[in-house]
């Protein structure tokens, strides 16, 4: 199964890219082709205008005055070689040639004409033994027609053409068919076709290239090749990412499941000491991961992961497991004091730990001592109202709350004032800053002093790892001091002792 994953990915990833590549490709190749309809719709308009001015430079003729004499006949050859395009030059009427440039031997089968403007039409001649067909061009004079035939309609003259048998170029008068050209021998399926339209007072034209795959594959510049390399090398790279992302969450989270189970998280204890007295008056209940093999986790190594993947909750279930043993096997006959427990909004949201924690205080497993709760100003409480109620139950258990890391966070005043907290924590930062002169957060320290004093609170300051440190702090009235100037959180054994 867990293999079957990866082929699944590596498929529809390559699935995708392929049909992306393809599409862009196709998409690609799809704009040139409309890019040159475009090109092929202006180089026949260009072709006509062209012919057209050669043809207004002649004179005026009508029947009844006309006389195909040398110097007539000298200015038709002049014209079809001056002009680009112009290849015969006559003067006609009724299929009935009165004069032309130069003699063509040519078995017309029939000639179809569009009038195009006032005084000009568009001819097709379909010749008899010949692959393809002339376009004619038309101009009527009184009773007279100059008739110029100009470029064959080859398909090369007008798009780069690789490819045998594979196109066709229609043009049509207001929808009526009037002129195909292309490869005689084009089976008519297109694989692709593209229409460019065209207005004029006296005609609406449409023009349309159409293709079969291997005039399209012309234009088809990346190759089954090279898309399937891409999307191979593609679907492989993110199969293998979504292996690592797997192995990464799958190992992590069913790691901490197990270790939930086999109970392997469990409390170190640091003192929280009255400074005055050197009494130890409670601890923080610090959270170690003790694997099988006997080494210990920090918590930073595991805590943000379980926080972040709603792990937290039955961890601290089994914290307190180990904590109400703890107390129960080496701290019935100590001195009362607080047990502070790290907590996170989420166990604010639901029954479950307020349900544990009532049993707990029921059954009167904490003796003469008390549970406390601390939550860090770091995380922000989304519903502040419904957080207040639920805490509301616990203080009505005896259980009260600590705000850790204040000044750090989103919390401050709002916390103090709506969630009836007992004790603030100054965080190590701000500790720290002690003996430190003039810098933003050494005048800090003093102002949260301030302010938990202001607001009825006790504070405890945080990671004191200095008796100046210890001095200050008793010169500004705080004297709940937990750090390493005491004591490092201590396994349950030597804490007790
Ligand atoms: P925190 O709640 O701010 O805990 C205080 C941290 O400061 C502890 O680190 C403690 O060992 C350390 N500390 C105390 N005094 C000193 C000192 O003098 N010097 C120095 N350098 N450090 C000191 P620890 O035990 O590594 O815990 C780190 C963080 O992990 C805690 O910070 C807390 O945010 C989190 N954590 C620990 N246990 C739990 C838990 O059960 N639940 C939750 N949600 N978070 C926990
Ligand atoms: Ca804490
Ligand atoms: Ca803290």
């Amino acid at each position: 199964m867990g293999r079957i994953i990866y082929y699944v990915v590596f498929i529809l990833v390559f699935s995708i890219s392929l049909a992306g590549l393809k599409g862009l490709d196709h998409f690609i190749a799809k704009q040139v082709i409309v890019r040159d309809a475009q090109i092929l719709t202006d180089k026949f308009q260009r072709l006509i205008q062209d012919s057209a001015k050669k043809l207004d430079e002649l004179p005026d003729i009508s029947q009844a005055t006309f006389d195909c004499n040398d110097n007539v006949a000298s200015q038709l050859k002049r014209t079809v070689f001056e002009a680009n395009f112009i290849r015969w030059l006559g003067v006609t009427k009724n299929n009935v040639i009165y004069c032309e440039s130069n003699e063509i031997i040519r078995e017309i089968t029939s000639v179809k004409t569009h009038r195009v403007s006032q005084n000009y039409s568009l001819g097709v001649v379909e010749l008899s033994n010949s692959t393809h067909h002339e376009l004619v061009l038309v101009k009527h004079v009184n009773d007279m027609f100059y008739t110029a035939s100009i470029m064959p309609l080859e398909p090369s003259y007008f798009v780069p053409v690789d490819c045998d048998n594979c196109l066709e170029y229609k043009m049509s008068f207001d929808s009526d068919p009037f002129l195909t050209f292309g490869f005689d021998e084009y089976d008519g399926v297109n694989f692709v076709s593209e229409e460019v339209t065209l207005s004029s007072p006296y005609f609406n034209a449409k023009f349309e290239l159409s293709g079969s795959y291997d005039f399209y594959k012309q234009y088809s510049t990346i190759s089954w090749f090279v898309i399937i390399l891409i999307a191979s090398a593609f679907a492989g790279l993110v199969t293998y990412l979504y292996f690592r992302w797997q192995q990464h969450s799958n190992s992590a989270y069913r790691q901490i499941l197990i270790g939930v189970k086999k109970e392997e998280f469990i409390p170190y204890y640091q003192p929280i000491v009255d400074s005055r007295s050197k009494e130890v008056v409670g601890c923080e209940v610090l959270m170690r991961w003790q694997r099988a093999d006997g080494s210990l986790m920090p918590p930073n190594q595991f805590i943000p992961y379980a926080e972040a993947n709603g792990l937290i909750i039955p961890m601290t279930k089994s914290l307190l497991v180990h904590l109400v043993n703890d107390i129960q096997l080496l701290g019935q006959h100590k001195p009362a004091m607080f047990f502070s427990v790290n907590i996170v909004p989420e166990h604010l949201e639901s029954d479950e730990l307020l349900t544990l924690v009532k049993s707990y205080i029921d059954d009167k497993v904490f003796g003469h001592h008390r549970l406390s709760l601390e939550i860090t100003e770091r995380m922000p409480i989304k519903d502040l109202e419904k957080a207040r109620v639920m805490l509301d139950k616990f203080y009505a258990m005896g259980v009260d709350l600590k705000l850790d890391d204040a000044g750090t966070g989103y919390g401050g005043f709002s916390y103090v004032q709506k969630l009836g907290m007992s004790t603030l924590k100054i965080d190590k930062m701000f500790v720290d800053t002690i003996g430190q002169i003039d810098t933003f957060n050494a005048k800090t320290i003093d102002a949260i002093i301030s302010f938990s004093e202001k607001s009825g609170l006790t504070t405890i300051a945080e990671g004191v790892e200095h008796q100046s440190q210890v001095d200050y702090l008793a010169q500004q009235g705080v004297y709940l001091i937990q750090g390493y100037v005491y004591s490092k959180p201590l396994p349950a054994e030597q804490f007790f002792n």
